[in-house]
């Protein structure tokens, strides 16, 4: 019973669809193991236990009866608690929503049902996912399964330590500047941010529209190409969804990196830590042996990729959260009775320390008189960084860096100083700026036994190559890792 929680998503689904291993059996071991080890981890900001093994159960009766609903029937996942499940609180860790029960499914949630996934709510992460270390959430710091003493990484950390500490196989998160690719990454599991406009964000609950998307978090590569395919696609309720064709996870095959072009990052010019330095220049090494040329590119805009999110991402976030104000949503306080009050106590009291000071930097630069100095020159500056990354794609097949300057750092070490903090997305912003597709992959341990990841960035809509590079990736016996059994 207890070896079920260290199968890989690929072989869980093998023996659900063979009838060697029950719904029940698989969710109960996953519970067992939450119980146990969650107290260490903090993942979860709430599990109700008879909710989940109805799921399984009644997946298990529709088996016997030979009602599938698909191959996946069954299969646990996990669920960031920024995506809304009717029913359900979806929190985004804040005060502010802390008793918000969502009236309807996200679109995500509604693709994963129609299959029969037993979900999973709700994983922890920063405020309204805005952080990199979960250490913003207003209820909990979630731990490093590698390494308690440590973040997860963020802003879906809950997401992350749940699949890297055997609790689940699978989860979903959301990216917006790296928040699914840089907790997979200091997790040592797969973490994909699928171009912008693959999938629905219909019932994410907003922080910056024009840059968030869900995606999967896996423990192989095979979750993530089918979690895609079932995520996927073209929704009424999400204009922003494109009309491109449908991703098959059966199109991702292992890519030989023979006569591949393969972008790198001059390394000397960034400043990452000698064991990531290192990891990745063996890869890269590792991947020229296999016959692949490696093609320097010009990275020089990647030092206004920080400033330029933070701009344009903590101005939609004012706007977006302006929705609460203790009348329309959240946490109401009305001491005084006076309207303006009531406004300003509830999101004093609601929101925490992080969330506010993004809310005030996006109302300062999008008011009028610093609109063109501020968020106007962002706006220009995210057009340079799309046209660079269309350029790029123009003399390589795939771009690889690491997805994180360092390995996970120390609770407590960066909250001092936000700039530091924000300096965690250095290799991840661009990505959501230019709204392509990218994915962490593991790339062994450091010397203190941290995971280092590896990310691999293709062009839009091209998330067949870019996962069938990250199999052959994971091919590499540079890469292997084991996720820890038992949680120092
Ligand atoms: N860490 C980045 C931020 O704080 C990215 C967050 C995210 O992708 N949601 O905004």
């Amino acid at each position: 019973m207890k070896d079920l929680i260290y199968l890989s998503y690929s072989e869980i689904k093998k023996k659900l669809n063979d009838g060697s291993l029950s719904s029940k059996d698989l969710t109960s071991a996953y519970l067992k193991r939450i119980e146990e080890t969650d107290s260490k981890i903090k993942a979860f900001l709430e599990l109700d236990k008879t909710k989940i093994l109805k799921q399984a159960d009644e997946s298990d009766k529709r088996r016997k009866e030979g009602k599938l609903l698909s191959e996946f029937d069954g299969i646990p996942i996990g669920i960031k608690d920024n995506i809304c499940i009717t029913g359900e609180i979806t929190s985004c860790s804040s005060k502010i929503l802390e008793n918000f029960r969502s009236p309807y499914d996200a679109t995500v949630i509604t693709r994963l049902k129609e299959k029969g996934f037993v979900l999973f709510p709700r994983l922890n992460m920063d405020e309204f996912a805005m952080g990199s270390s979960t250490e913003n959430s207003a209820f909990q710091t979630s731990k490093n399964p590698f390494d308690p003493e440590r973040i997860p990484g963020g802003s879906s950390g809950g997401s992350a330590a749940a699949v890297a500490a055997s609790m689940l196989p699978v989860s979903l998160g959301s990216d917006t500047g790296g928040s699914i690719r840089q907790p997979a990454s200091l997790c040592g599991i797969w973490g994909l941010k699928p171009t912008y406009g693959r999938v629905s964000r219909y019932g994410l609950v907003a922080y910056a529209s024009s840059l968030d998307q869900i995606g999967p978090f896996s423990n192989d590569m095979e979750g993530i190409s089918d979690l895609l395919q079932i995520l996927s696609g073209l929704d009424p309720k999400d204009q922003t969804t494109a009309k491109v064709n449908p991703f098959e996870s059966n199109s991702v095959v292992e890519i030989d990196w023979k006569g591949k072009k393969i972008g790198v990052m001059k390394t000397e010019e960034f400043n990452f830590s000698e064991d990531v330095n290192t990891r990745y220049l063996e890869v890269l090494k590792s991947l020229e042996s296999k016959g692949a040329t490696l093609v320097p590119l010009d990275f020089s805009l990647l030092k206004f990729a920080i400033p330029v999110y933070y701009l344009i991402a903590t101005a939609e976030c004012s706007s977006n959260l302006s929705r609460f104000d203790g009348i329309r949503y959240g946490l109401r306080k009305e001491g005084s009775g006076k309207l303006d009050d009531l406004y300003s106590d509830s999101r004093t009291a609601g929101f925490g320390k992080e969330v506010k000071r993004r809310i005030l930097l996006g109302t300062f630069s999008l008011s009028s008189g610093y609109y063109d100095a501020y968020y106007g020159k962002a706006q220009k500056a995210r057009v340079l960084i799309r046209k660079q990354y269309a350029e790029f794609f123009k003399s390589v097949d795939v771009i690889v860096q690491p997805t994180s300057p360092t390995t996970a750092f120390k609770v407590g070490e960066k909250t001092k100083d936000p700039i530091q903090m924000y300096q965690a997305d250095i290799l991840t912003t661009s990505v959501n700026l230019a709204g392509v597709p990218a994915i962490n992959c593991p790339a062994g341990l450091d010397q203190n036994g941290l995971p280092i990841g590896i990310q691999l960035t293709t062009s839009h809509f091209d998330e067949s190559k870019l996962l069938g590079y990250a199999k052959s990736l994971a091919s590499l016996e540079l890469c292997k890792i084991s996720l820890p059994k038992e949680i120092p």
